[in-house]
């Protein structure tokens, strides 16, 4: 079994090496703000070209996905589609998948976190939610706080997208610091809870923090490009032609046009027999350890330390 690990350890880095930017989509994390993006390009012409390493010694690798499956206590996830469930309690990997939304909650009137929320309960699925610090703390702090407690109350997975939005590239090390601990204080201030992964504005930090990041860069390989469209048909199209098992799904539930697409691909994904669960259970079924300082754009390839979304001009 030693040498299996080792084989698939080599093909792995191959398929690394080979597809960095498996998450293939352009990085589109971002706000529609012109002065966030223009500045974000102009720093990030400064970040060198770096080496990847990967860890592959600290990585758990899945072996077969069936063993991964069974080896965890795959019974625990039968939300969100049960059917992919079968008897003996395996998880089909190829339709287990991660929805993820950013910035929310909403801090207009348009009660898109708490539509998306309802979708979500409405099916029985888990999403992950990364959280800007702030529209939870202080921006309408009433009823943004509530929708982040209902977040947690129905079992989401609560992330952090630092506290002011920032871009972690332009910061120092003490900066980035403080806008991580602010992040995650707001959250757990609301829910009580941990947090335990973090998804980095515009999709990337510097070189020079990334190592001393203390939470694990969730990142996507599906990118709907809501922000840009606003369009729902479209949102869908790119969802259901792009996700596949072990994809995690960039949206934004700060949009009704988003809240417009997701009460049509979550049943559909339903109907398709894919199981919506959180990310941090996403890769537990896939059998990847999640690190400090790494980058995961899905379950099906391990972390690595470079953004794949580094130097594409955002
Ligand atoms: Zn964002």
């Amino acid at each position: 079994m030693k040498f299996l690990s080792k084989l698939t350890a080599i093909g792995l880095a191959f398929s690394l090496a080979a597809g960095l930017a498996g998450c293939q989509s352009s990085n589109a994390e971002t706000t529609s703000s012109a002065a966030d993006t223009t500045s974000a390009a102009a720093s990030s012409e400064s970040i060198p070209d770096l080496e990847v390493t990967i860890p592959l010694d600290d990585v758990t690798l899945p072996e077969t996905t069936a063993a991964s499956a069974e080896s965890e206590n795959a019974s625990e996830s039968t939300a969100g589609g049960e059917g992919t469930t079968a008897a003996n309690g395996e998880v089909d990997l190829s339709k287990v998948v991660a929805l993820t939304f950013d910035d929310g909650p909403d801090t207009k009137d348009t009660s898109s976190s708490n539509r998306i929320l309802d979708v979500l309960e409405q099916y029985g699925c888990k999403a992950t939610f990364f959280v800007q610090g702030q529209a939870a703390q202080d921006w309408l702090p009433e009823r943004n706080k509530a929708t982040v407690k209902r977040e947690a109350d129905l079992g989401m997975e609560i992330g952090t997208h630092t506290y002011s939005h920032a871009d972690l590239r332009k910061l120092s090390a003490d900066e980035v610091a403080e806008e991580l601990s602010k992040g995650a204080q707001a959250i757990t201030d609301i829910t009580g809870g941990e947090v335990t992964l973090m998804r980095p504005p515009y999709g990337e930090t510097s070189a020079s923090t990334q190592s001393s990041i203390p939470y694990p860069m969730i990142l996507w390989d599906v990118d709907t490009l809501d922000w840009q469209s606003k369009d729902p048909q479209s949102i869908y199209d790119i969802t259901m032609d792009q996700i596949q098992g072990g994809s995690i799904v960039l949206m934004h539930d700060t949009m009704n046009t988003t809240a417009d697409a997701v009460e049509m691909i979550v049943p559909k994904l339903i109907e398709e027999g894919y199981q919506l669960v959180t990310v941090s259970e996403l890769f537990r079924l896939y059998g990847v350890d999640l690190e400090p300082g790494y980058y995961y754009c899905n379950a099906r390839e391990a972390g690595t330390t470079v953004s794949p979304f580094s130097g594409s001009g955002q």
